[in-house]
């Protein structure tokens, strides 16, 4: 963490620029799978809560994983997301429901790197680039209010990218 669901702000950043090389889902299955970890050592009560999943080594396997397994999962989630033509945008959205390989690998490797690196800003317990050195040169680097504000900022301007291009690329479709 930062608490999981910041971590869609950037995902929705890189949805509105990548668009159909990105899978939202996928992205973030991985988000989730990033986080079991810290979920588990919480319950359990243990002083260190972001272990060998949250260095860039875990992470490698966590992104592997999440594009095996999530890419079937989201895919079978896809099917029950029929194309609408009354709802333009979700159709656009949601593009032609098959999550490609290279797309489902990239979009999972984007999603538990870029988590490795936003929470090694804000948590004291990581080690990113264990087992190799036990530094971690970005703790603190920003303010963590900071941190989230731009996580959620990142997710609004995101949307309203996604929106700007579905709009453009529908008008240029319109009056061409
Ligand atoms: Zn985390």
């Amino acid at each position: 963490m930062p608490f999981t669901p910041f971590h869609m702000g950037p995902g929705l950043a890189a949805k509105a620029i990548a668009g159909r090389h990105f899978s939202l889902m996928v992205f973030g299955f991985s988000q989730a799978g990033m986080d079991i970890e810290p979920l588990v050592r919480m319950i359990r009560g243990d002083a260190v809560l972001h272990g060998f999943t949250h260095t860039y080594l875990g992470a490698t396997l966590i992104a592997l994983a999440s594009a095996v397994v999530g890419r079937s999962v989201c895919q079978y989630l896809l099917s029950y997301w029929p194309s609408d033509s009354r709802l333009p945008f979700f159709n656009w959205l949601r593009g032609t429901g098959l999550i490609s390989w290279p797309v489902a690998i990239m979009s999972a490797f984007i999603g538990a790197y870029s988590h490795v690196f936003l929470d090694s800003l804000m948590h004291a317990d990581m080690q990113p680039f264990a087992p190799l050195s036990e530094a971690n040169g970005l703790l603190y680097m920003i303010p963590i209010e900071s941190l989230h504000l731009l996580c959620v900022l990142a997710g609004v301007l995101g949307a309203l990218l996604m929106l700007a291009v579905f709009f453009v690329r529908r008008n240029a479709r319109i009056y061409r």
